[in-house]
Parts: C-alpha cells; sequence; structure tokens
C-alpha cells in the first residue's frame, strides 16, 4: 500500500482543532486561501467576482460555503456536503473550581456520547471561547492550551478488585472532576488563569464555552501505516474531506461556466451540536443553511418559487462517519454488512430513516464513486440493535433535500482516541468531489 497518504494534512487539521470554534476557523482560513469570501451573517453576501460566487458565511462551530456561477442554484439547484463540527467531550461548568483531598479540580458536564472510561488517564488540557468585555460589549476570544494540564485519575485496581470481570461504572457527577494542581480551592483560579492567557483583567472574563481534548497528536498506526489514530475523527474527519472536495484543484481551476453556470451550486455545511440532538442555533434542526440558500437564490434575483424549484433540483450528502467491522466483536454486525478500512465510503442505510438514504440519493452516489474510480461499501446496523442517527434526516426533512447518508468507516467511534484507515479520507473526498460535480 502507498505510504505517502495525502491524508497528513487531515492529521494536523484536526490537532489544531480542539473545539468546533477553532474547526471553523481552521476551515474559514483555508477557505480564504481558495479564494473564498467571507460575509457576516447580518450583512449582504458577497458579491460575484469574476463571474463566479465563492463565499462562506461562519456562525461559532458553524459554517456555509459556497461555490459556483450566480444562477447556479436557481436554475440548477445545489449539491450539498453536510457533516458536524463537534464531538462528544467533557465542559467547563460555569462555577467550576472545585476540589477535594488537597486536590484542585474543575467541575465538568459530559457533552454528547462520551465512552467515559477513554478519558481517564489521559494528558488533557483547555480550548474553546472565552466572551471578554470589550469596549462595544463583549467579544469572543479563541483558546487552545497545547500543554497537558488536567487528568482524570482512574480509581486503582487495588480499591476495585473487579473492575475487569465486572466492567468499569463510572458516575459523571463523582468520577470526571479533573485534577489540575494542588492547594485550597481558589474560587478565582480558572478565571485568573484565563485572564493571564487572554491577557485582560480578570474582572473581563465574563463567560465560556470551555472544553477538554487530549493533548496527545494524532498519528499513523499500524505495520505499514496505513491506520490513523486521531481524536475527533468522528467527525472532522468528515469536516476535512468536504473542504478537500469544495477546495479541490479542479474546481478551482475550472471555467466559471464548467464550475457552475453548466451545473448546480457546490455548497458545505458544517454544523455544531449534532452529537447533542442538533437543536441549537448552528446545529442542522437551525434555518442556518436554508437562509444562507434562501439568500443565494434571492441574490440572483429570483423569489421563494424559484427557491423551492432549486431545493427540488438539488441533491446532499451527510458526512459522518461509520461503523467498521470490530475484529474482536464479529458478532455486533450485520453479517451480510461488514464494513473494512480502506476499502472506500460507506453509504449507510437504516430503512426506519435513522439515515436519510432511500434507493434515489444510494444511486447518486453510487455514480460519484464509480466516476473518481472509488469502491463502496454498505452500511446496516444489526436488526436487534437500536441503530445511531445522524445530520442527514434532519437537512433532508428541513429542506426537502434528497438525502443520502455516508462515511469512512472506523472503530472506536466516541473514544477520545478513535481510529480509521490512512487510505479512506482521500478516498471519500475524492468521491465527494466527484458527487459536487453530478
Ligand atoms: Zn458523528
Amino acid at each position: 500500500m502507498d505510504t505517502a497518504f495525502d491524508c497528513a494534512g487531515m492529521l494536523s487539521f484536526i490537532d489544531d482543532s480542539p473545539t468546533p470554534f477553532h474547526a471553523v476557523e481552521n476551515v474559514a482560513r483555508a477557505l480564504e486561501g481558495a479564494g473564498f469570501v467571507r460575509s457576516e451573517a447580518d450583512q449582504p453576501l458577497a458579491q460575484p467576482r469574476a463571474g463566479r460566487l465563492r463565499g462562506f458565511v461562519a456562525r461559532g462551530g458553524a459554517i456555509v460555503a459556497w461555490d459556483g456561477a450566480p444562477e447556479a442554484l436557481a436554475e440548477h439547484g445545489a449539491r450539498i456536503l453536510g457533516a458536524h463540527t463537534d464531538s462528544p467531550n467533557l465542559r467547563i461548568k460555569a462555577r467550576p473550581n472545585t476540589g477535594a483531598a488537597g486536590f484542585r479540580q474543575l467541575g465538568v458536564e459530559v457533552y454528547g456520547g462520551v465512552l467515559l472510561n477513554s478519558w481517564l488517564d489521559r494528558d488533557l488540557a483547555l480550548a474553546g471561547r472565552v466572551m471578554v468585555r470589550s469596549s462595544s460589549g463583549s467579544r469572543a476570544r479563541l483558546l487552545h492550551e497545547r500543554t497537558p494540564m488536567l487528568r482524570i485519575p482512574q480509581l486503582a485496581i487495588h480499591l476495585d478488585r473487579e473492575v475487569n470481570s465486572r466492567g468499569l461504572v463510572l458516575d459523571p457527577q463523582h468520577h470526571l472532576a479533573p485534577v489540575w494542581g494542588l492547594g485550597r480551592v481558589d474560587e478565582r483560579l480558572l478565571q485568573r488563569f484565563l485572564a493571564a492567557r487572554l491577557e485582560c483583567a480578570e474582572s473581563d472574563v465574563l463567560s465560556w464555552d470551555l472544553m477538554l481534548h487530549d493533548v496527545n497528536p494524532s498519528t499513523f498506526s499500524g505495520l505499514e501505516r496505513e491506520l490513523v489514530c486521531a481524536p475527533r475523527l468522528d467527525n472532522l474527519c468528515s469536516c476535512w474531506c468536504a473542504l478537500r472536495a469544495i477546495t479541490a484543484p479542479e474546481r478551482a481551476g475550472a471555467a466559471p461556466e464548467r464550475a457552475g453556470a453548466a451545473g448546480p451550486l457546490a455548497v458545505m455545511c458544517l454544523f455544531d451540536h449534532e452529537e447533542v440532538g442538533s437543536s441549537s442555533d448552528r446545529g442542522a434542526q437551525s434555518p442556518l443553511l436554508e437562509y444562507v440558500l434562501e439568500r443565494l437564490v434571492g441574490d440572483a434575483g429570483a423569489g421563494r418559487e424559484r427557491f423551492h424549484r432549486a431545493m427540488a433540483r438539488s441533491l446532499c450528502a451527510s458526512i459522518d462517519m461509520a461503523h467498521a467491522t470490530h475484529p474482536n466483536y464479529r458478532e455486533k454486525h450485520e453479517p451480510e454488512h461488514w464494513i473494512s478500512l480502506n476499502a472506500g465510503p460507506v453509504i449507510k442505510i437504516n430503512t426506519n430513516q435513522r439515515y436519510a438514504t432511500d434507493a434515489e440519493s444510494e444511486a447518486a452516489f453510487q455514480l460519484a464513486c464509480e466516476r473518481a474510480g472509488v469502491g463502496v461499501q454498505k452500511y446496516f446496523h444489526r436488526s436487534n440493535l437500536a441503530c445511531g442517527s445522524t445530520i442527514g434526516p434532519l437537512t433532508a426533512a428541513r429542506l426537502g433535500v434528497r438525502t443520502v447518508d455516508v462515511g469512512c468507516a472506523q472503530l472506536s467511534m466516541h473514544s477520545i482516541r478513535e481510529m480509521c484507515g490512512a487510505l479512506d479520507p482521500v478516498l471519500m473526498a475524492r468521491a465527494l468531489t466527484a458527487f459536487l460535480a453530478l
């Protein structure tokens, strides 16, 4: 297998994006580098340049980008790539300074479906968004600590003799507060730390969206470096694939008439809050994507009627990670639908609409893979296990757009450190590039 994998860039993207806010800033920077123009949500959207519409709007942990000719959406609809920027983790409470037995600790809340055991005995640090007082009120500052400062110590086996036979039981209220030093509890410790880091007065630290991450960098693994071990593959891997597709050199190099006028508008939407149900101002249940698309049709001089026609002509690929077949738990998987690493994108199907895929959208994605020269796999959950869901059904229901749920295969989903194939993200990016040209 070729070891010069093209996805080294994904590893640094993940390491540089410990929170949805960082992911969006890094995506925004990459888009600007590729010639996309940033618009503010409360301002008119950027006008076409050289006959081509290439822009994006970012909002906290979510971002929508588009590329094509000005009339492309109204005339031909969109090819939408959807993914999410958030991952299950531990988040800092508003009155976080706590401690016991001579330790200083931080109060945390569990965000999403965390595999709690995987957070024990890791080198953790803080990252996120801090609101700081400014002359006009408050402004957001990003924080990304890269050196270990926190740890959730596991109880010694001598004090929990049955842990290996009965399993580890963790109470989120009592067992997860990370240690971040020794000494008496200091009610302003975090605020002082933030003020020092952000070089502002302690009283100017107003509020935060702070969370924990493992500082251990992502890495290739396996005898032939054919595996990737990294945090947040679910779902920054998919964000990276979508970003690669919408900024693919063949799209950038295309003449405006090839890039859009003759075909649909390419759209990428990375939502926040998928891991907690997508119901927020920037989740997949929000009107974020709908409003941007409506405004893009409006800016092309068309009205609501043309917007609805555009949606009827559109197609969406919702990209989220898929379960590879676990070699040690084969009985957990549907035997006719085993999924392998480095065997190409996975189409996820659930007839109860936990995934939005139907025969029509499945066929469309399959054609894209065929055109990209990429193999494709099909996932069904075991019939006697409850199936997870993702943003696909929400986007389909919100916009009335035909949608296919796809993803790269991985193991250890929702662990602090997950694993996927090193080839799959590149194959997925190729398939998505072809999907945008369908
Ligand atoms: Zn996910």
